[in-house]
């Protein structure tokens, strides 16, 4: 493949990309025009895993996209990773998504773990068992998912998690319940945070392990239905662990080492956000075909002479501009611990992708108009699957206003009397 040129413009719009990122652009776009677009309406209608689409991943090399080359992986950053995750959004929500959590359990274990504090003891730790769970993506097609919530305030960065891990010979016992777990059933392993219970002390979110349970393992369950509004090929059930083991390789990260990896790399929290870049820019690139009659398989009917959806059309494009400028700008400048501003920039980000996705499907449907909502259109889907992304923790459009109103007027420490 050409690495020097694409042929279209990207879900993050353009950019100076590097050859490796024009490369994994253009496989993406590829991917998902030609074969995840067309089977999108199956895993929505099915509420299905789209584990088609995931053959294609794999034999694309894509799981491991975040693995690093030394691994045998493709040894994407995190700017890459956001772009290419965006043109996935635009093709098929719920495989960008679910190849999201996915790849985030890579992330963190890989190039954002160079950024965590770390003793040289958890250093080489972390490199013997990382180097274990980059080879089962690499060799054996695994897929990791990534089940964080459990219908607390612990998601949400507010408590410790109510899912607890003892430390036993060899390993650990797990105990307790997930929701939302995007992948279920599809997943390999299950990369888990719960707490460390230490018996009589009071549970604290500093011992937050982070370990992946395998599938098959005695005493996981995979429960509840599942049947949502939107994102429904993300198949997100609810998994419940009673006395689980672990083995001691399992885990993703040394002790204690996760806590201060959410500390200094808030930008992880942002990687739910391309998934729904691209949806955003699917709803407008539908709205521009449909309104010059160029949807294939409709009447010909032109519809784009009415000043009213001209002026529309305009305000989608700006929103759309605004959007890909603020989530470049964020994901560009993405590191460990950064500044105030940067870090206001990455929750502005994240609010505006997220409330911009489904305000640009909303005026999409409302600007193209009854016919476009129909079941065998693209847009209805669009629509629905738009409306999940402000509701992620641990950045949900809520969290992030509270967090940006709060930040903006105390400093760190601060208090009133
Ligand atoms: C399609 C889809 C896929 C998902 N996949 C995954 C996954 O793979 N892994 C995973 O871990 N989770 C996943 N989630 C779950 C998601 O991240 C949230 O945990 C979930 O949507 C929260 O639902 P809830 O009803 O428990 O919300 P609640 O926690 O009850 O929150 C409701 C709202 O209240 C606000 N709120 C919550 N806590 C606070 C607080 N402390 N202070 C102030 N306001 C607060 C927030 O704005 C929130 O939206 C997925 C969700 C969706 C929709």
């Amino acid at each position: 493949m050409d690495a020097q040129e694409l042929t279209f413009t990207p879900a993050v719009g353009d950019h100076a990309f590097t050859p490796q990122q024009r490369r994994l652009l253009a496989l993406a776009h590829e991917l998902g025009r030609d074969k995840f677009a067309a089977r999108a309406a199956q895993w929505d209608e099915e509420a299905s895993f789209p584990f088609a689409n995931y053959e294609d991943l794999r034999a694309a090399g894509l799981l491991g996209i975040c693995v690093p080359q030394a691994h045998g992986g493709l040894g994407a950053d995190y700017p890459t990773y956001m772009m290419v995750a965006a043109e996935l959004g635009r093709f098929c929500g719920a495989t960008a998504l679910t190849w999201n959590m996915h790849v985030s359990s890579t992330m963190w274990t890989g190039v954002l773990a160079e950024g965590i504090p770390m003793t040289e003891t958890q250093r080489a730790e972390h490199a013997a068992r990382s180097k274990l769970h980059f080879r089962r993506v690499v060799e054996q097609g695994a897929i990791y998912a990534q089940p964080f919530s459990e219908g607390s305030a612990a998601a949400a960065g507010r408590a410790p998690f109510g899912t607890t891990a003892r430390k036993v010979e060899g390993g650990w016992l797990v105990n307790g319940r997930k929701i939302f777990a995007s992948l279920s059933g599809a997943a390999d392993y299950y990369g888990v945070l719960c707490t460390e219970d230490k018996g009589d002390e009071k549970p604290d979110a500093r011992d937050t392990l982070y370990l992946a349970v395998p599938g098959t393992s005695p005493g996981f369950a995979i429960t509840g239905d599942w049947n949502p509004l939107g994102m429904r090929g993300t198949v997100s059930r609810n998994l419940a662990f009673k006395d689980v083991f672990v083995s001691d390789d399992e885990q993703l990260m040394p002790r204690g080492v996760y806590w201060k990896g959410a500390q200094a790399w808030p930008a992880m929290f942002f990687t739910l956000a391309p998934t729904y870049l691209g949806i955003a820019n699917a709803a407008y690139d539908f709205t521009v075909q449909y309104l010059r009659g160029e949807v294939p398989g409709e009447p010909p009917v032109k519809r784009r002479m009415y000043p009213t959806k001209q002026v529309a059309v305009a305000q989608m494009r700006i929103q759309l501009e605004q959007m890909r400028s603020i989530f470049l700008r964020a994901v560009l400048e993405a590191r460990p611990n950064p500044s105030k501003d940067e870090r206001m920039r990455l929750y502005a980000a994240q609010y505006t992708v997220m409330e911009g996705a489904n305000d640009i499907a909303r005026l999409a449907i409302r600007t193209c108009g009854g016919q476009s909502m129909m079941k065998h259109l693209p847009l209805e889907r669009l629509y629905r699957d738009s409306r999940c992304g402000a509701l992620m923790l641990p950045w949900t459009a809520e969290l992030v206003l509270d967090r940006m109103g709060r930040e903006a007027l105390y400093e760190a420490g601060e208090k009133d009397e």
